[in-house]
């Protein structure tokens, strides 16, 4: 089974790398920080991946069999916000039938996809000692999708997947064999409607939205999603994306870290109920577990998680 830990490419480490390798995951996750500055992030990101310091460390990773991938917030960054004053019709339009460029774009716009398509399939390749899944996800946040006259029909899911097929198409032109990433979580956790699924676009789930329903409800809203999403993409290559180990969740997003625990049994139960829906890769993110976690509470115990995945 693959599984993965994603942690902050300012996060990365020797230790962390060597962590992850004798536990027995098999990916080593990058997540540059979401939310509105994301584009920013990914800037920064793609700063640092010319740095020799940091390239050395993705090489020691492969050395130590780890797969590289990067999973990012990237609509802002690939549709570039700067735009806005002489192609508005790029951009969305809100509920107040205003275009807007705070959040993703028009993918009813064909010269808006293919530039987003275009730059997504540079930035695959631009990114240092990745393996063949891209992780390019919408913007982070709810209801920001576009309202124009021809999205208005779409949901928000189907509007991600016509965006994640446009990207499919360009990557592959340039990584044979690439794979993209359909985010379900939040307001694209029900499958799309009126898009299909181009070969290659696998399931991403990332079931956020427990955290705030709370464990009580949580078997009947995975149940409602699941199912319907699985049957959609089908199971091969699904994958979970988890929040058991995201310290940057448990710290409300603000450093310092606060202390982490585990919850051995949460993971277990849960890494069980995902192999039986049929997933192929289980992973979590583990931002904020770094080496200033570490000088303030000592190394994180990622066995829980590496026990139940080498079952
Ligand atoms: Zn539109």
């Amino acid at each position: 089974m693959k599984t993965s830990l994603i942690i902050h490419p300012e996060e990365l480490s020797h230790a962390w790398i060597d962590r992850m390798a004798e536990a027995g995951i098999t990916v080593l996750g990058i997540h540059p920080k979401g939310g509105r500055r994301a584009p920013i992030y990914v800037r920064e990101m793609m700063e640092m991946m010319k740095e020799r310091e940091f390239r050395a460390l993705i090489d020691y990773a492969h050395s130590r069999g780890l797969e590289v991938e990067y999973e990012l917030h990237a609509a802002s960054y690939l549709l570039p916000r700067e735009l806005f004053a002489e192609k508005r019709e790029f951009f969305r339009m809100n509920e107040q039938g205003e275009r807007t460029p705070d959040l993703n774009f028009c993918v009813s716009n064909g010269e808006a996809l293919e530039l987003f398509a275009n730059r997504a399939a540079e930035l695959a390749e631009a990114l240092y000692g990745t393996g063949k899944n891209f992780y390019f996800w919408l913007d982070d946040v709810k209801d920001s999708a576009c309202r124009c006259p021809k999205c208005k029909g779409l949901s928000p899911s189907d509007q991600q997947l016509i965006a994640v097929n446009a990207m499919s198409r360009a990557v592959k032109k340039r990584v044979a064999g690439a794979k993209m990433a359909y985010l379900a979580y939040a307001d694209s956790v029900t499958p799309p409607e009126k898009v299909k699924a181009d070969k290659g676009v696998f399931l991403e789930y990332a079931p956020m939205e427990k955290y705030k329903v709370g464990a009580e409800s949580l078997a009947l809203f995975e149940a409602e999603n699941i199912s319907p999403l699985l049957a959609f993409f089908g199971k091969s290559d699904a994958k979970v994306l988890e929040y058991w180990y995201d310290n940057s969740m448990f710290s409300g997003w603000e450093k310092p870290p606060k202390r982490f625990e585990p919850n051995a049994v949460q993971i277990a139960s849960d890494v069980r109920f995902y192999r039986e829906k049929g997933f192929e890769y289980i992973s979590s993110f583990a931002c904020f577990l770094g080496e200033d976690y570490e000088k303030l509470y000592g190394e994180a115990d990622i066995s829980p998680f590496a026990k139940c995945v080498k079952e």
